[in-house]
Formats: structure tokens, sequence, C-alpha cells
């Protein structure tokens, strides 16, 4: 959805960017403004709806321009009212979107990738390979198809209040389309949706932290998994290129920087016999003693293609309440949407994949320097 061959679509791009296309159309810069409201808070993707602007430009916007979303393969909400959106992007592919209500709260999970290049060995959609980046539009347009499922609301109930880049792929490897989507999340005239409900999940990408750091200050999670590199090479291939030390070092310089106080989420997916015995909670509460943090630990969702196990709810209690003795805010994510595999690590859509794991390697070197 970067656009057809002639038209630019305007539905991924953040305010200056939209600014700079009506400037070149030879417009007014304020023009951006009435737009972005148009699109991202009423949901209009027809020129011709867009009453405060003239009839010329109206058909001159529907000459070189449109605003064109994911399509809708398959919305279903679950019983405890999670409701889950595969949608279709440009070739074919398709990936997964997840809105989580909780009382006041709904927390949209969007997707940055058709896949993922980094295999984790515990995550379904790493194990379904890579097919390439999704664009800004495929990014925001996930929160903007999940917003116009509700219109029209009352302003005060609004349906989406916390966005987690938490579906399918890494999102620091899709670094530029991530952050535009990301502005267009926070922008009043668009989502309004504040810096700390915007958060952005990692599994470790390093310089690309240091990189975000000097462009956004939205919410970090880091996946952590793991108290020690030893452990961590072995559920997260990329720690060998960014080993735990290198990737807590980041995290605290993200945080330092910031004029108010914030915690780091790490999020542990806490597997049976593998990172789940009380000494792993004991090296983790030492090793993060010096990261202003919270820890969401999340029961391993079992899929098809791995052996791994979900732990029992006593185990994962036992885990957390060291790390609660220990200082820690430890909380264990609760299983959502079960019966539409709505939930956390089981989002996969389809996934046509188009790089060997040889490839793969080189593209995790290639990461943003
Ligand atoms: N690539 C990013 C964001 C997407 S994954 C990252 O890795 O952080 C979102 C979260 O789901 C991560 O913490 C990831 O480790 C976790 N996850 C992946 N597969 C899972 C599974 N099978 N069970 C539980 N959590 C899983
Ligand atoms: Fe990619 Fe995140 Fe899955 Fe790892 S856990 S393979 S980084 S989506």
């Amino acid at each position: 959805m970067t656009g057809t061959a002639e038209k630019t679509n305007l539905l991924g791009m953040p305010k200056a960017k939209l600014e700079a296309f009506f400037e070149g159309l030879g417009e007014k810069r304020f023009r951006a403004q009435q737009v972005l409201q148009w699109i991202h808070q009423w949901g209009i993707d027809d020129f011709d709806q867009m009453t405060n602007m003239s009839k010329a430009l109206r058909d001159k916007l529907k000459e070189v321009a449109e605003v064109r979303g994911p399509e809708v393969v398959y919305d279903e909400t679950s019983k405890d009212g999670t409701r889950k959106w595969v949608m279709r992007m440009d070739n074919g592919n398709s990936v997964e979107t997840v809105l989580i209500p909780d009382g006041e709260r709904g927390t949209l999970c969007v997707s940055s990738q058709i896949g993922c290049t980094l295999d984790c060995t515990f995550c379904s959609t790493g194990k379904r390979g890579f097919n390439r980046n999704l664009t800004a539009a495929e990014v925001i347009g996930q929160v903007w198809v999940a917003r116009k499922a509700f219109m029209p609301f009352d302003i005060k109930d609004r349906p989406i209040t916390n966005v987690v880049m938490m579906g399918m792929g890494e999102p620091l490897m899709n670094f530029d389309n991530v952050v535009d989507a990301m502005n267009l999340m926070m922008e009043d005239l668009a989502y309004g949706i504040s810096k700390r409900r915007v958060t952005l999940s990692t599994s470790g990408v390093v310089p690309a932290i240091d990189r975000l750091a000097e462009v956004t200050d939205v919410s970090l999670a880091i996946s952590l998994h793991a108290p020690n590199d030893e452990l961590r090479n072995k559920l997260v291939p990329l720690n060998k290129k960014y080993p735990i030390a290198e990737l807590l070092a980041a995290t605290k310089r993200y945080f330092a920087r910031l004029p108010e106080k914030r915690k780091a989420t790490i999020e542990y997916t806490v597997i049976e016999g593998v990172n789940d015995q009380l000494e792993h909670a004991h090296e983790l509460a030492v090793l993060l003693k010096d990261l202003p943090c919270k820890i969401n630990l999340i029961p391993f969702n079992p899929f098809p293609e791995s052996d791994f196990k979900r732990p029992s709810m006593n185990a994962t209690r036992r885990f957390q309440t060291v790390l609660n003795e220990a200082g820690y805010v430890a909380t264990i994510r609760t299983t959502r949407g079960d019966d539409i595999d709505a939930a956390c690590g089981q989002l996969v859509g389809r996934v046509d994949d188009r790089t060997r794991r040889s490839q793969r390697y080189i593209a995790v070197q290639q990461v943003n320097p």
C-alpha cells in the first residue's frame, strides 16, 4: 500500500510528510491537518466526502492520490470480547491484528512485518519465515481498520486506548515505516494516543534502540526471556549478535535521556523446563537490579510446530513470587481470545516465505546501523 503506480497513498503519511505533499501540489500546508482528521478521526477514504476542501482540490487529489487500507478477510470476536482481524496486504500475504478490551482500556496488538527474519525458537511467526516489511500505510492501516469497526463512537469511549507493536514481525527491523506509523498513532489530529500508551516490543536490535531514542519517546518492551546469555542464545538467536549486557545498557540509555521517570517492560515468555526454574527467577532478579522496569511473564503459547510446553499456572506463579519478593512489579499475562487463537505469539497470518534461512542471517547482519 505505498500507492498504485500513479497514485500516492496518503494513509501512511504522518503530518510532516503530508504537509510536504500538499506543498508539492502548490497547496497550503494546513490542508494536511484537514486530511489527517478526515482519514484517521473519521475513517473517510473518499475525497468527495472531505467537504471542507474545494471541489477543485478534491478533484486534483482524486487524480494523484488515494486513501487505501488493508482488505479485511476475517473479523471475529471471541467469547471474552477479544476481536481478531486478518488483513490481506498488497501481495496477497496477510497479517493478524487483535484488540483486547480490558475495562476502560482497549489494547490493539499491531503487526510490523509479514513474518519475521529473527527465528526465535518459541515463536510461530518466526517459524513461518519472512516475506517483507509492511509499509507505513499497512502498519497504521491496522489501527485505521480497527477504529473504523467501532464507528460511530463517543470520543470518551474510545475503543483503542493503547497500541502494542507485538503482532507479527520485529518492529525495529522495519524502522522508518514503524516510526511513521507510531507518529500517526500519537498525532492529536489522527489517533491522539499518548506516548506512554504506544509500546514498541523488540527482541533486542541494539543499534536500532539507540536510533529510536533519537526520534521518539514511545514506551519500550524488551523481549528478554532468559537471565543469561547461554540460555538466551538458544531462544533468541539475535542474542549472539547483541548479548544481554549490551541490550540492557541500550535500554537504560533509552530511558535515561527522558525528562520524566519511566520504566521499561521486560517480557519473559515462560517455557516449561526451559527457563521456568526458580533459579532463573533469582538470576533475573539480580540481572535487572539497576534497570527501572516492570516484568511481564507470558506463559508460552503452544503451537503445532513446537515441542515446547506451557508451564503450569502454579509454576508461573512461583516464578512471579520470587520476582515480587525481590521488589519487582511482575505480572502474568492472562491468555485472551483462546477460542479464536488471538493470544500473543499466535498471531501469524499467511506468509509466503521468500527468504531461505541462510539469507535470513544476512538480513540480521544488515540491521539498521
Ligand atoms: N518481534 C517483537 C514483537 C513481536 S513478538 C519481539 O519479539 O518482541 C511479541 C511478544 O510475543 C514477544 O515478547 C515474543 O517473545 C512473544 N512470543 C512470541 N511467541 C510466543 C509464544 N509462542 N508464546 C508466548 N509468547 C510468545
Ligand atoms: Fe520475530 Fe519477535 Fe517472533 Fe522473535 S519473537 S521471531 S523477533 S516476532
